[in-house]
């Protein structure tokens, strides 16, 4: 099988536009911006415009590496219902009536995650997902075996972590983030295990000392933890 690329999603979108003209016999603009956006991690599509200007139709780059034809054909063919819904004046529809019968007369599934009934698309859709998952999992402990700065919560285990700090960053973590638990308060504290310095808030102002022994015990737990 080819790999995906913008070509074949370009032409791709251009089919389903050409299928919509015959449907509603008229035209529509052909030249609709398409991209591949490595930005869209949780969605696998996004139409764009600004109020009633259609101007992009975007497709997870996660999606197009999978090279899951199916799924990539039916996410092309959902933007595209989108682009010609917003064209025809139901922009605030959403996935509404008007939306599902087009899907219906291209043959793509139409929306309501989890409802789906084509069972190569569910299975490549849920594939995809995991390996979504698995990636983020992995960047996550890059981030972590790689950070200069962890910043933790003196009291759970709620814990970030950083390669690299402005002059100002300990000073915005300590005082100004808090712990995921709402009920930990000022809790946390800022190691810079390269130089051993720890950061924390003592009366509401930034204190800087030397890292213990201890420190950097707990500094090595956290970063060998999986
Ligand atoms: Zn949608
Ligand atoms: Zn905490």
């Amino acid at each position: 099988m080819t790999k995906w690329n913008l070509e074949m999603v370009k032409k791709e979108t251009v089919e389903f536009i050409r299928q919509c003209e015959k449907i509603y016999g008229r035209e529509f603009d052909k030249n609709i911006k398409v991209e591949i956006n490595s930005r869209l991690t949780s969605s696998f599509g996004y139409f764009k415009f600004q109020g009633k200007k259609s101007l992009e139709i975007d497709i997870a780059k996660r999606l197009i590496d999978s090279n899951l034809n199916e799924l990539i054909i039916d996410t092309i063919g959902h933007e595209v219902v989108h682009y010609i819904m917003h064209e025809l004046g139901y922009c605030n529809e959403k996935h509404g009536e008007r939306f599902k019968e087009l899907c219906r007369k291209l043959g793509i599934e139409t929306i309501s995650y989890g409802k789906w009934k084509n069972e190569v698309l569910i299975e490549q859709r849920n594939m995809l997902r995991k390996n979504i998952r698995e990636n983020k999992k992995n960047e996550f402990y890059n981030k972590k075996n790689n950070a200069r700065y962890i910043l933790k919560c003196k009291y759970c285990d709620c814990a970030g972590f950083y390669k690299v700090a402005r002059k100002d960053s300990m000073k915005k973590w300590v005082l100004r983030y808090s712990c995921c638990n709402k009920q930990h308060k000022d809790s946390l504290i800022c190691y810079d295990i390269k130089e051993n310095f720890k950061y924390e808030k003592v009366s509401n102002k930034l204190k800087r000392s030397k890292m213990t022994k201890e420190d950097k015990e707990i500094c090595e737990k956290i970063v060998s933890k999986k």
